[in-house]
């Protein structure tokens, strides 16, 4: 069941393969594609399947799903051969930085990350 909000997300459009995407590995309970603005040599985004407006709206109801993504980023930096470290960064709210009202996490990695971010 989607909100109406999910309805015009584009993320669960991506999902629904009604835009297209370059996908990095999927489950049922998530979905991974290539970033299509890459801030780093590798740029993945890991989103839920189900449309969670951000962090900030995830409950307890979402632990075990947060923490499988987290696992499957994880993985997919382990295939990506990001064996000197890489960030995991979600943009939470407007000043967190997030443009796109579906919970993701970035993958960054391929190159030295600064700290802190802007
Ligand atoms: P955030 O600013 O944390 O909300 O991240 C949103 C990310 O979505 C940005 O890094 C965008 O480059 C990325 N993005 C937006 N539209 C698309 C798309 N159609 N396909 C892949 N990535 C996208
Ligand atoms: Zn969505």
């Amino acid at each position: 069941m989607y909100t109406d909000s999910a309805m015009t997300c584009i993320f669960c459009k991506i999902i629904q393969g009604q835009i297209p995407s370059t996908p990095v590995f999927q489950d049922g309970l998530g979905y991974a594609f290539a970033d299509i603005n890459p801030k780093a040599p590798t740029h993945v985004l890991i989103v839920p399947r189900e449309h969670i407006a951000s962090l900030d709206k995830a409950n307890q109801d979402h632990q075990a799903l947060l923490g499988h993504l987290l696992l499957a980023a994880a993985s997919i930096a382990r295939e990506k051969g990001l064996k000197d470290g890489y960030r995991i960064v979600v943009n939470t709210g407007e000043d967190g930085g997030q443009t796109v009202d579906h919970l993701h996490l970035h993958l960054l990695g391929g190159r030295m990350l600064t700290w802190p971010p802007g």
